[in-house]
């Protein structure tokens, strides 16, 4: 598969949905009012074959990354289902606009590793992991959505380490458990931001040793059940209204950290789908050109 960038450009804000009916939030569109959501009932996401070097068993990690699928598969109240799609070599995040069937999500941890171009951290250096979801952002439905975790070295030598914590977390050190993060952002995967319910999955901070968030809390439940329910198609939190937002292809990133305030969240801007039609659409699509220049210039 060629490598071709798909890392985007220029960071905006991202407000996360306010809904008062509920206590889960679903991730809103940005600058659209309405929330994600997957067609397919049935998402395939594969792992980097290296999982964590932390790790010296890869079968034990990759083991609870399969855990952490099967937690939101499990829940009773929705058939969406995660399938382990096993491992793979492509450790790209993002979204390759130019080639759409080549994308997969996929879970890769970040090492640094300088030889490899893509083994870099090019978000906030205290973020834990990051979820990129890509998006149409006229309706909302997910293109595709991949999870880097972060153990590149930072500043002063630390990085954040990893590990299969004992199930009370006791004795893990200064890890992070594998299974409990993932768990997290298969969440935001499937479009689920962070509630303000601490002992939910999807809260938005996590501390070494947790493993509190392998395990769903009715509100993650209820948050999956209510956008996939059983044998009906998907029910966004709230629903596009058809409104001109541009471009078509847009993407976020859901990022977390080890803080009680979740570090900053940031948009993308993606491409315009098919051809500019009318005026404004083909200086829009040239600058957009050179800005993915430049990035894949950066990232080289
Ligand atoms: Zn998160």
């Amino acid at each position: 598969m060629t490598r071709v960038p798909s890392r985007w450009l220029a960071p905006v804000l991202l407000a996360a949905w306010t809904g008062s009916a509920s206590a889960y939030k679903c991730t809103e569109v940005p600058a659209g009012g309405w929330t994600l959501w997957w067609a397919p009932r049935e998402v395939t996401v594969l792992q980097h074959v290296r999982c964590s070097s932390d790790l010296a068993d890869r079968a034990a990690c990759h083991a609870a990354i399969t855990r952490s699928m099967a937690s939101w598969t499990d829940v009773a109240c929705t058939d969406f289902t995660f399938i382990d799609g096993g491992d793979t070599e492509d450790e790209r995040a993002g979204y390759d606009w130019r080639h759409p069937e080549a994308n997969r999500n996929t879970i890769v941890f970040r090492e640094g590793d300088p030889a490899d171009p893509w083994d870099t951290w090019p978000h906030q250096a205290g973020a834990l992991a990051i979820t990129t979801v890509t998006f149409n952002s006229r309706s909302g439905r997910i293109l595709d959505a991949d999870i880097e975790v972060n153990a590149v070295p930072r500043t002063g030598g630390r990085r954040y380490t990893w590990a299969i914590c004992p199930d009370d977390g006791s004795g893990c050190g200064g890890a992070n458990d594998v299974e409990n993060t993932i768990t997290h952002e298969l969440g935001h995967v499937l479009g689920l931001d962070h509630p303000a319910v601490p002992d939910a999955t999807m809260y938005a901070s996590a501390q070494p040793g947790e493993t509190k968030k392998r395990t769903l809390d009715t509100d993650d439940e209820n948050g999956v059940c209510a956008i996939y329910p059983p044998g009906q198609a998907a029910t966004p939190c709230v629903p596009a209204t058809g409104g001109g937002v541009t471009p078509h292809i847009r993407a976020l990133r859901s990022c977390d950290d080890t803080s009680q305030s979740p570090c900053e969240q940031r948009t993308l801007f993606g491409v315009r789908m098919g051809c500019a039609a009318s005026g404004g659409g083909l200086p829009w699509a040239a600058a957009l050109a050179l800005l993915l220049l430049r990035w894949a210039r950066r990232g080289r």
